[in-house]
């Protein structure tokens, strides 16, 4: 990845008649950089995109791409293609033909559409199978050739309306590696659409979250997890315990905290956040609890609790622990180092925190 912007949306606003489906969309993307928009149905992801790709315009705002002012270009004529959700291969024809599609029709000489094709067919690995009817390729192959014919245009950026969604879930996390591995070799930009947490944190290097037309946070996947902005953020991406807390000291970097579970915590500040006195919401990741028959050691708070409901998931389990003063159980995530189940519903158990791992979630939302 670069420095240089090969996108840029400059207060991008999009309204349809009285609605407006995104506001104020700001953002700058580096040239080869895998890139998702992340967020719920109808959050205006796909509208967003469509706009880059020039098949909707804006109704207020700048798009430039690559330093060009994308106004007044039509799609065919911008240096990015689409792969689309229903990977829409034409059936009848074989498979050169649907890749060498948008080739056929710029009077390139055959030679070099032969060639290109192969070169793109190559690159998703579906080399050799040029004459190979659409009808009789596998799911993951048609969204290969899907990609093929958008790469055989060779385009500055590659935008791809949850390109995987149709496939399941086996082939799906196959494909997350492997348009990976493709968009790192090509050096390609690449923007993905996607409302699957998982998907956009395996294949992105940033992740913009939006909710309801705007832009939440963007930042790169560990990041976004370790330190969400806020209640929305944090609850759409993985799991995570909230839990009400009053500030009753604060420093430059830290926030003192009363919750109604724990002895005070020193937790890391939000920077949006307000300070003492006021009533923030706070989150703890699952797997952040240290669970024990006894108060585990070397922690700075700890609590005791009873074990309600268990999932065993192979790799990990799930403990329900209910504990005074909290209304929602807590969810605590143990790794299945010993390949057993330790805790039944029922047992009497410790909880530990530490302050470093309990996120400032901000003042805006508190109820839970
Ligand atoms: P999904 O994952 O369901 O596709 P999304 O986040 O991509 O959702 P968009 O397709 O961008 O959402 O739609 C955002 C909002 O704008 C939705 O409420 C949708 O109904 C509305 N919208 C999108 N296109 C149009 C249109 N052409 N006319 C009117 N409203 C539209």
């Amino acid at each position: 990845m670069s420095d240089v912007n090969i996108i840029q949306l400059v207060d991008v606003e999009k309204s349809f008649g009285s609605f407006t489906a995104v506001s104020n969309l700001s953002l700058d993307l580096k040239q080869g950089e895998f890139f998702s928009l992340l967020g719920p149905s109808g959050c205006g992801k796909t509208t967003a995109l469509r706009m880059i790709a020039g098949f909707q315009d804006p109704t207020r705002g700048r798009i430039l791409i690559d330093g060009q002012n994308m106004e007044d270009v039509p799609a065919n004529r911008r240096p990015t293609n689409m792969v689309f959700q229903s990977y829409a291969i034409f059936p009848h024809l074989n498979v050169g033909d649907n890749v060498s599609y948008g080739l056929r029709h710029r009077g390139i000489a055959r030679a070099e559409i032969d060639a290109r094709v192969s070169e793109a067919l190559a690159m998703v690995e579906l080399g050799g199978l040029q004459k190979r009817r659409a009808t009789e390729l596998s799911g993951g192959q048609r969204q290969r050739v899907a990609l093929a014919r958008a790469l055989v245009m060779r385009p500055k950026v590659l935008l791809l309306d949850e390109p995987l969604s149709a496939l399941d879930k086996k082939l799906r996390e196959q494909m997350q590696f492997e348009m990976r591995h493709l968009q790192r070799s090509l050096g390609i930009t690449f923007v993905m659409v996607t409302h699957d947490q998982y998907e956009a944190m395996t294949m992105s290097d940033r992740i913009g979250v939006m909710f309801k037309g705007r832009l939440v946070q963007v930042d790169a996947p560990a990041v976004l997890y370790a330190r969400p902005r806020n209640r929305e953020v944090a609850s759409f991406i993985g799991e995570m315990n909230f839990l009400a807390a009053e500030v009753i000291g604060e420093d430059a970097g830290t926030l003192t905290v009363k919750t109604p579970c724990f002895a005070p915590l020193k937790i890391a500040r939000n920077p949006n956040a307000v300070g003492y006195g006021n009533h923030i919401l706070t989150g703890i990741r699952p797997e952040q609890l240290a669970i024990g028959r006894a108060a585990p050691e070397g922690y700075d708070a700890t609590v005791e609790g009873q074990v309600g409901d268990v999932a065993f998931y192979g790799e990990n389990v799930h403990y329900h622990v209910r504990v005074p003063g909290v209304d929602r159980p807590m969810a605590v995530s143990v790794p299945n180092y010993f390949h057993t189940v330790d805790y039944a519903r029922g047992d009497k158990v410790w909880l530990g925190v530490q302050g470093a791992s309990v996120i400032d979630l901000g003042s805006e939302d508190t109820e839970i």
